[in-house]
């Protein structure tokens, strides 16, 4: 087995980063694919929408104590929780939000995640690391692990200047650790509320005329907010429903998934 290593990262909040790596986890996991979701937002809403705890940095080993204080195989195993079949998550915990302060002083500050992760990957099919909204050395750390980048986006103002920042950093982490940038996946475009405005309209089209590719459109549902209250994927709540669909479709066109025959 070799596990995909996925970060879904966009330092704009509010994309959907949460929800596409919750619900395309789902999908995965649907589809028979181990998969591996990592919640590295100390603010915890993947943990918390899928109706786990949080790790107790008082009483337990947390992610950011293990990328600080280095661990082995078993304490890494001792991370993850299993959330439903095939779907295993690494809970968030309030200690990732002092991770970066602590980071900066660390050698080999942005291998930290990479040597944690790194004992799991004989474990599962695929790894999603869902990025706190930041480019800071803990989006570093899941950089310098990716092999994958997916880009979660909106219909929005700002996300065109977003997308340029978030390529011109990833592009000078590459270029000073001299590493194999990732393959993009390409762009997600979230929360899609039509009929578009002509701003909105023009927004749209600028995101699918960039060179990424757009593996995936998500249009804004009532059901993905009821699939959160009860702590479930898509997949498990609602498998009917056309987002359920669209998620599966983006695992097929980003790759994840081999293309099923028309019946
Ligand atoms: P991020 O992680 O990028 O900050 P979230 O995944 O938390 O973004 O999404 C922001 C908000 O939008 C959340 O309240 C989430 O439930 C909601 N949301 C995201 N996608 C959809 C959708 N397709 N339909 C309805 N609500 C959505
Ligand atoms: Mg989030």
């Amino acid at each position: 087995m070799v596990m995909t290593r996925d970060a879904l990262l966009n330092q704009k909040g509010g994309v959907a980063k949460t929800t596409t790596t919750l619900h395309l986890g789902g999908t995965l996991a649907a589809a028979g694919r181990k998969t591996l979701l990592v919640d590295m937002d100390g603010q915890g809403n993947l943990t918390t929408g899928l109706k786990l705890e949080r790790l107790n940095p008082k009483g337990e080993l947390t992610l950011a104590r293990a990328m600080l204080e280095g661990c082995d195989q078993e304490a890494a195993h001792s991370l993850v929780r299993r959330h439903s079949e095939n779907l295993y998550v690494i809970p968030s915990a309030l200690d990732l939000f002092t991770l970066p302060r602590h980071l900066h002083s660390a050698r080999s500050s942005e291998e930290r995640l990479a040597w944690v992760l790194e004992l799991l990957q004989d474990e599962f099919d695929h790894c999603l690391v869902d990025c706190r909204p930041a480019l800071d050395i803990d989006t570093d750390n899941v950089l310098r692990w990716a092999d994958h980048v997916l880009i979660p986006v909106d219909v929005d103002e700002f996300s065109i200047e977003a997308l340029e920042l978030l390529l011109a950093q990833v592009h000078t982490l590459v270029t000073e650790t001299r590493t194999a940038p990732p393959h993009y996946r390409g762009l997600v475009i979230n929360r899609i509320d039509k009929p578009f405005s002509k701003f909105h309209q023009k927004v749209y089209d600028t995101l699918h005329a960039l060179p990424l590719p757009v593996v995936g459109e998500i249009p804004l549902r009532t059901v993905v907010a009821e699939a959160k209250n009860k702590g479930m994927t898509i997949s498990q709540y609602e498998p009917k429903a056309d987002v359920a669909r669209m998620f599966h479709d983006l695992a097929v066109k980003a790759g994840y998934l081999p293309e099923t025959p028309a019946a």
